[in-house]
């Protein structure tokens, strides 16, 4: 007849799986694709629209950085907050990106002849 002791430390451990159940959400990057159609995400009251100035290009030749630096660059993008010109995603330094998250100024313009998107680097929108 021995006494059982208090036990302590007994875990019971379920490895009970729930068959069938799992979670099947799909969100990709928060972006509801609706297939058949074209993917052309836009904002037409992005906020940061009030950072639009009338701006004048400081370096039309070419990205402010890149410039002095030697540094090649891909396609170009117009602040529209300050007149900053910077190299896009696709060039090496991405001084675009950079200026506008160093000054907070998110709104750029595409500086490519015959192109006037403008994309909200806050955002990741076109705006
Ligand atoms: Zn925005
Ligand atoms: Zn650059
Ligand atoms: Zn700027």
């Amino acid at each position: 007849m021995g006494e059982v002791p208090a036990a302590t430390g007994d875990h019971h451990l379920k490895t009970e799986l729930a068959p069938g159940i799992s979670p099947t959400t799909t969100v990709y990057k928060g972006l509801r694709v609706r297939p058949g159609k074209e993917v052309r995400m836009t904002l037409t009251d992005d906020p940061h629209l009030s950072m639009v100035r009338p701006v004048e290009p400081q370096t039309p030749e070419g990205c402010a950085e890149c410039l002095p630096t030697g540094s090649p660059w891909v396609h170009l993008r117009l602040c529209m907050t300050c007149g900053h010109v910077g190299c896009c995603e696709a060039s090496p330094n991405r001084h675009a990106r950079l200026h506008a998250h160093a000054l907070g100024h998110p709104i750029v313009q595409s500086f490519q002849s015959g192109e006037d998107w403008r994309w909200c680097y806050v955002d990741e929108a076109l705006v």
